[in-house]
């Protein structure tokens, strides 16, 4: 206990007296990650969720991912430390908008990016992550897929799986999108013997230029086990940080200062220790809603 600040050391307190599972996703920032139970992505918190033994699910991240948790540990009561911790590119996209893409290909199988509403969930037929999107693409039947909502990992999963036919939705993440080919090439100028690291949420633009392609968690992964002393990052600043604490022989730098979702950095500690202190707030599902989102996110998870 004697690395925490004052505020840390109640919300470890909280978290014991409440016997509450905190998951934090590696976007929140670092202090909040330092005290959670689990530090994941997408993929890791989904599973983490469906196996709790606790009563009490903190998440800390966007209300998609409490929403994930609630479908798939319905029986738990599951909190958000910020409400209006949103999703913009989960907000891009509709039921209606699912059912217009099927109208128009029905042969297709539906694929959905986690980041995405409950009611989107519902409406299609297999959810995946940026670490699982690839297998899950392969392994599905048909030769028809329409992905929703992230265009730039559609486009990247469709460059994967040449077999298939893929229909893409317009979404995108603004974190990820507003990062520029103009900026990739400026970082590898100012760095240019680091190896390039980006998430597939980057447009092809900028993935083009990459030494490796992976979700957060392969990013770390690769991060950590590459010979190269230098490493350009290209997904959220938290990445950087995190890896910049855990390797200070290494130099590891974000393609651009821009990279910030600042959604996820609602998720303070003051927001968390509230939230146990609280418990608030309470991620409500109807029973309707919950069967319906969790066929496709059981089978992302069974793939
Ligand atoms: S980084 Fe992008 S996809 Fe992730 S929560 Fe923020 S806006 Fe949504």
């Amino acid at each position: 206990m004697d690395d925490f600040n004052d505020l840390q050391k109640r919300v470890i307190e909280l978290k014991r007296a409440k016997n509450a599972l905190v998951l934090a996703h590696y976007y929140v920032p670092l202090e909040v990650q330092d005290v959670a139970d689990a530090v994941c992505d997408s993929f890791a918190m989904a599973k983490k969720a469906a196996a709790a033994k606790e009563d009490l699910i903190v998440i800390c991240g966007v209300r998609f991912m409490g929403e994930g948790a609630k479908v798939l540990s319905p029986e738990k009561t599951v909190l958000l430390p910020a409400l209006d911790a949103g999703c913009p590119m989960a907000n891009m996209v509709t039921p209606e908008d699912v059912q217009e893409l099927r109208a128009l290909h029905p042969e297709a199988t539906v694929m959905c990016y986690v980041n995405s509403p409950t009611e989107v969930k519902a409406v299609s037929d297999v959810c995946c992550t940026s670490s699982s999107a690839l297998r899950i693409a392969g392994s599905i039947p048909g030769d028809e897929v329409i992905f929703v909502p992230d265009k730039h990992l559609g486009a990247y999963v469709a460059s994967k799986v040449p077999e298939k036919k893929f229909y893409l939705h317009e979404g995108y993440c603004p974190t990820h999108h507003r990062v520029r080919e103009e900026d990739v090439l400026a970082a590898k100028r100012a760095h240019p013997e680091a190896v390039f690291a980006v998430h597939p949420e980057c447009d092809e633009s900028v993935v083009r230029h990459a030494d490796f392609v992976g979700s957060t968690a392969e990013i770390l992964d690769f991060a950590r086990n590459t010979p190269a002393r230098e490493i350009l990052i290209g997904t959220e600043s938290e990445i950087v940080r995190r890896l910049q604490r855990e390797f200070p022989e290494k130099r590891i730098y974000s393609v651009t200062g821009a990279f910030t979702c600042v959604n996820m950095k609602k998720i303070t500690l003051e927001a968390l220790r509230d939230c146990l202190e609280l418990e608030q707030y309470k991620v409500e599902l109807t029973g309707e809603q919950i069967s319906a989102a969790r066929r496709s996110l059981d089978r992302m998870i069974s793939i």
